[in-house]
């Protein structure tokens, strides 16, 4: 995740043969020419084309050039004082790149900003560029840093201290800083590089201490945003919010500097969560090597002989991604190719490499040798060991898990493998970007798995290469964080009405709500928090408080799970992952909040099933199209998960399904819906008998695309479809967010519902199977077991629902909240 200027701008891609001066780090004490020669770079065409011929009908569906790009470099903006010019210029970087220079313009000018630009396109510089111009310009001004995770803010402390620059003194300030030097950070860093969560627990209720620092603050800067989405997102947007509220209790009003992936939206998403007008700085001028980017979907097995034909189309699957992969590494590891295969589990990565290395060693007994899994976990030496086996090629396949992404430093293979999407573009191209050496094209190969987004993106390449749709969502109005949210600011100091607006849609009844409570006292000048402990609200947890998942051998604490996955997550029986080793579920006591786990590697996964039943509480927003509605509202959703299936990790084939004895949960939160009247799915040729398979399988399909239009997992969400409702008296279909109050995935859903329908549709007519497959209307997490699903009545429905939806984004919600939104606590 961290986000480095790319050094040396002058000679990167120049592609005169000559490898840039920084190369020879990268490779260890080795000159590329003295590289084993069997590592001959081939084309990635070549390598393409070799690969391609592995199936009688080419597995591949598109086929990107993405093309090498020189870097834009502007001028130093004049503002930028002579010593940090010198001091990035000792860093290697001479010049600033276009988009650099333009976000740190506006926001030295004063304006709220977000750069959203691609891995490794130098976002920190545009960033430090401002900050430190005026820190250094000014001796009283402050800045705050705020980083999703420790370790990245501590590798931006190290950036910040390594410029050495005069009077900055940054410093790190979190749950590890020892209580000795944080009397001395509040006093006199200026700098401050902090989380959302010790903002929240620790900076504002303790803001007297904080004052002097808060009263100079000129920058907030907000790194990785994108991180912040669905209810955490939710939360940390309020934190802001509180701290925007302490400035101005100073007279402050700092200028946010925000750094996100590629997203759709940014700007909407960052306005979102600073509650502030934000410009966004999208186009990326900094340098980046070609790619031939290639889209794979694995064929479709044949139907097992012995299923009769009645049954055979639902049987029917793809030859399984992680298979497909296997064969792609041991192909190139064959052909003397540097290649990293990365894949979603560790377990996943293990298969992947022992299919690989076996089929080598049946070509070339030996040549397995070459290839290894990299699990999480390793020590630092370790890694450094494994960076130097491959780029000196004593390894020359590695299978891993995006544990790779923290801290191993391997860049310049000449090929990566993407064993499925890996569930945002910002991951993909983060993971795409581990090759081509500089001056040399590379390939990628993201190879489809049987689900239907994948199904959709290796069709459709504009969604991968084109303007990005997936926008980061959140709900600040959420009930159940606003509420919480709201008791803290009281806390930290009494609310007046300017409060509530600051706060937005749906302050006042939440404020409302705490006074009913007892918690909030009203008085003339404002509302008044009456307890004398502060309100416990945790920003990470949801769902009910979390399940601990406990060693049961040793007693240690592996981690936790909220509250309202545990079920799916951890019950008995459950194969659950966590950093990437594997552990089967012992026991789960719900009433100790605690599961006990051994670990254990089998080579199956675990998948629940749930029943679930929902009624509508109230209509936030309609849209009324003739004899299709669409729909935006709160529901109550019960659902008990009661069963598991065991299946097969390198094929996917069930194994059984076992019951479960697991108590029934409730669940307010927001919901999309679609209604049809009969009569229209009657002349679309949907018979009566056919309409329950027809909406099931919409549903499925319909949840499996969410995530190309917002960035949540198909976990996230939940769905469920009916002939007849008894809310709606329609055929219905509901999507909801899996979260109490929603996280605003279902508001996304309702704003998109055009492009998030039609590429439902899309992908299941372009699914190759017969009659419905887990990569079209099929879903791993069906509560009735794929049953009933018919595919061509999905299709016949989406074309209903298409033809009289309007093509342009439904109207805004919350222009008409019919009811109270405020979560019932009786
Ligand atoms: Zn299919
Ligand atoms: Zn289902």
């Amino acid at each position: 995740m961290q986000d480095v200027n790319p050094a040396a701008p002058a000679t990167a891609g120049t592609g005169t043969g000559r490898p840039p001066a920084e190369l020879p780090h990268r490779l260890g004490t080795r000159h590329p020419d003295e590289l084993p020669h069997r590592l001959r770079t081939r084309h990635p065409d070549e390598l393409l084309h070799r690969l391609r011929t592995r199936h009688p009908a080419d597995p591949v569906t598109h086929v990107e050039r993405v093309p090498a790009r020189a870097g834009q470099q502007t001028p130093w903006p004049h503002w930028a004082p002579e010593e940090l010019r010198a001091a990035f210029a000792r860093r290697g970087v001479t010049a600033p790149w276009r988009h650099q220079a333009e976000a740190a313009e506006l926001a030295y000018a004063g304006q709220h900003v977000v750069v959203a630009t691609g891995t490794a396109s130098g976002k920190s510089l545009a960033y430090q560029l401002p900050a430190l111009a005026t820190l250094l310009a000014d001796p009283r001004a402050t800045v705050l840093y705020l980083a999703p995770t420790k370790a990245l803010a501590a590798d931006q402390l190290r950036a910040v201290a390594g410029l050495d620059l005069d009077g900055v003194r940054p410093a790190c300030y979190d749950g590890d800083t020892p209580r000795a030097e944080r009397e001395w950070i509040r006093r006199h860093a200026r700098f401050v590089l902090t989380n959302p969560d010790m903002l929240h627990h620790g900076i504002l209720p303790g803001h007297a201490h904080w004052s002097g620092f808060l009263r100079r603050l000129t920058y907030v800067v907000v790194d990785e945003c994108h991180t912040y989405r669905g209810v955490f997102g939710s939360h940390v947007a309020h934190v802001l919010r509180r701290l925007r509220r302490r400035c101005a209790q100073f007279g402050r009003t700092p200028v946010f500097l925000l750094a996100s992936a590629t997203s759709g939206e940014p700007a909407v998403t960052a306005g979102r969560l600073t509650g502030l007008p934000v410009t966004a700085v999208t186009e990326d001028a900094s340098p980046r090597g070609g790619v031939t980017f290639a889209l794979w979907e694995p064929p479709l097995l044949p139907p097992p002989a012995d299923a009769d034909a009645r049954t055979a189309d639902l049987t029917q699957v793809r030859r399984s991604a992680l298979r497909e992969t296997a064969d792609l590494l041991a192909d190139t590891v064959a052909a003397g190719v540097r290649t990293l295969a990365f894949v979603r589990s560790r377990r996943g990565a293990e298969v992947v490499a022992a299919n690989a290395r076996r089929a080598l060693d049946e070509a070339v007994p030996g040549l397995g040798e070459r290839v290894a899994a990299y699990r999480g976990g390793y020590l630092r030496e370790e890694r450094r060991e494994l960076e130097r086996a491959v780029l000196h090629g004593d390894l020359l396949g590695l299978a891993s898990t995006n544990a790779l992404e923290l801290g191993v430093d391997l860049v310049g293979l000449d090929a990566v493998l993407i064993c499925g999407w890996p569930g945002t573009r910002a991951s993909l191209w983060q993971q795409a970007g581990r090759a081509g050496r500089s001056g040399d094209e590379a390939l990628a190969v993201l190879v489809a798995r049987d689900d239907p987004l994948d199904t959709y993106l290796v069709h459709h390449p504009e969604a991968l290469f084109g303007r990005p749709v997936e926008a980061t969502v959140l709900d600040p109005a959420n009930p159940y964080v606003l509420t919480p949210q709201l008791a803290c600011a009281a806390a930290e100091s009494p609310l007046t009405p300017a409060d509530l607006e600051l706060f937005g849609d749906g302050a006042k009844e939440a404020v409302d709500h705490l006074v009913q409570a007892g918690d909030l006292r009203q008085r003339p000048t404002g509302w008044y928090w009456r307890h004398r402990e502060r309100p416990e609200v945790d920003l990470r947890g949801e769902g009910g408080s979390p399940v601990c998942v406990v060693e049961a051998s040793t007693g240690r604490l592996l981690g936790t799970v909220d509250g309202g996955s545990a079920h799916f997550l951890v019950h008995p029986g459950a194969v659950y992952l966590h950093q990437g080793i594997s552990y089967v579920v012992e026991a789960l006591d719900l009433d100790d909040g605690c599961a006990l786990v051994h670990a254990e590697e089998p080579d199956w996964s675990t998948h629940a099933r749930d029943v679930t039943s929902l009624s509508v509480v109230s209509v936030r927003s309609y849209l009324d199209a003739g004899p299709v509605g669409l729909f935006l509202g709160e529901v109550d959703v019960t659902s008990q998960v009661v069963s598991y299936q065991r299946r097969r990790i390198a094929t996917g084939e069930v194994i059984d399904t076992r019951p479960l004895d697991l108590p029934a949960r409730e669940l307010r939160t927001v919901a999309v819906w679609f209604t049809l009247s009969p009569q229209s799915l009657a002349a679309a040729s949907v018979e009566p008998a056919d309409v329950p398979g027809a909406l099931h399988a919409a549903e499925h399909a319909a949840i499996g695309l969410l995530p190309l239009m917002a960035t949540c997992d198909r976990w996230d969400i939940g769905g469920l479809s009916t002939a007849l409702h008894p809310d709606t008296e329609a055929p219905t279909v509901f999507v909801y967010d899996g979260h109490p109050g929603g996280a605003g995935f279902a508001e996304r859903a309702y704003r998109t519902a055009a492009a998030w329908l039609g590429a439902t549709r899309d992908a299941i007519v372009e699914c190759g199977c017969e009659s419905g497959c887990p990569s079209c209307v099929q879903s791993p997490k069906c509560g009735n077991g794929n049953n009933p699903l018919s595919k061509p009545d999905a299709v016949r429905v989406l074309d209903v629902v298409l033809t009289h939806l309007p093509a342009e984004a439904a109207a805004p919600p919350r222009q008409t909240v019919h009811q109270s939104r405020l979560p019932d606590r009786a």
